[in-house]
C-alpha cells in the first residue's frame, strides 16, 4: 500500500518553530514523521522525548523508530538552543551546555541516527548563517555552528559508501521562540534586514521546503554541503 511506502523521517527538535513547519511540511507531501523532542508536543501521542545532549537518549530514539517503523530514511535535526553573553563574562557552564546540544548533539544524532539508517537514506542537521558570520555575545552558538559544518563534512564522506547523505542547512533570520527574544534588543532585526537584499526574515516553511528537497532523491547527488538560506544576507 502507499501507507507501506511512504518515507519514515525523524524530526528532532520537531516541536517548534523549524522543526515544527518542516514536520508538517513532511507530512503534507507523504512522509510518515517521527516527532522528537526535549519538550514533545502534547497533542502528538507518538511524538518522543529526546535530549540530543544525552547518548543513551539519542539511541534509544533511533531504536524506538526502528521497532515501531521497521526503519527510517531520513533525519532531519532542528534542535537548537542559544545564549547571550560576552565572552569575557560568559558563564562556562553556559557555553558548555550550548556546544553540548548544538555541536555534541548533532554528532550523537548523526552517530546513532547514522548507524541505523537504512542505506541510501539522508541526514540534515540545521547550522546557520552564524557559522560564518560572529555575532556579538554569541560566541558558543556561533562555535558550534561552525563545527557543525565541518562534522557534515565528516559525516558524508564516512557514510558515503552506504549511499547516506549528509547535509546542513543554515537560515539567516527566522522570527521563531528561539529568536524571538533577540528581536526585543533594539536595531537587531533592522541591522539584519537592512543587509539582506530581500530585505525580510525568512519564514519556517521555506526552511521546511529545503529540507524536504535535501531528502529526496533530487537531491541524490548533494553531500557534504552547508546550504545558505537567507535572503542574500552574505551579499553586502
Ligand atoms: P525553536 O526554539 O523554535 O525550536 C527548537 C526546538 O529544539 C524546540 O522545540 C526545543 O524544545 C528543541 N530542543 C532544544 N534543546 C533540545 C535538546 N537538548 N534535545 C532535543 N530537543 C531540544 O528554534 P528554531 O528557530 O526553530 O531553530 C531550529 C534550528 O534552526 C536550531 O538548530 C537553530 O539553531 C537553527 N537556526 C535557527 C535560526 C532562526 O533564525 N530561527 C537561524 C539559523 C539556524
Amino acid at each position: 500500500s502507499d501507507e507501506r511506502q511512504s518515507p519514515v523521517t525523524v524530526v528532532i527538535g520537531g516541536a517548534s518553530g523549524i522543526g515544527e513547519a518542516t514536520a508538517q511540511d513532511l507530512r503534507a507531501h507523504g512522509h510518515t514523521v517521527v516527532v522528537a523532542d526535549l519538550n514533545p508536543p502534547a497533542d502528538d501521542p507518538a511524538a518522543v522525548r529526546v535530549d540530543v545532549a544525552d547518548e543513551a537518549s539519542v539511541a534509544a530514539l533511533f531504536d524506538k523508530v526502528v521497532t515501531t517503523h521497521g526503519g527510517f530514511t531520513g533525519v532531519v535535526n532542528c534542535a537548537g538552543v542559544s545564549t547571550l553573553s560576552q565572552i569575557v563574562e560568559h558563564d562556562a557552564a553556559e557555553f558548555r551546555r550550548v556546544i553540548d546540544v548544538c555541536l555534541t548533539g548533532a554528532f550523537l544524532v548523526l552517530k546513532h541516527g547514522g548507524a541505523r539508517i537504512t542505506d541510501g537514506g539522508a541526514l540534515v542537521s540545521l547550522s546557520s548563517l552564524n557559522a560564518r558570520q560572529p555575532g556579538t555575545g554569541m560566541a558558543a552558538y556561533c562555535s558550534a555552528k561552525a563545527g557543525l559544518v565541518m562534522l557534515t563534512q565528516v559525516a558524508a564522506l564516512e557514510l558515503g559508501p552506504r549511499r547516506v547523505r549528509v547535509n546542513a542547512v543554515s537560515p539567516g533570520l527566522v522570527v521563531t521562540p528561539l529568536t524571538a527574544p533577540a528581536m526585543d534588543i533594539p536595531g537587531v532585526r533592522d541591522a539584519y534586514l537592512d543587509n539582506t537584499p530581500l530585505a525580510r526574515s525568512g519564514e519556517p516553511a521555506e526552511i521546511a521546503a529545503l529540507l524536504r528537497f535535501l531528502l529526496s532523491d533530487d537531491a541524490a547527488w548533494i553531500t557534504g554541503e552547508n546550504i545558505d538560506i537567507n535572503g542574500g544576507a552574505h551579499l553586502q
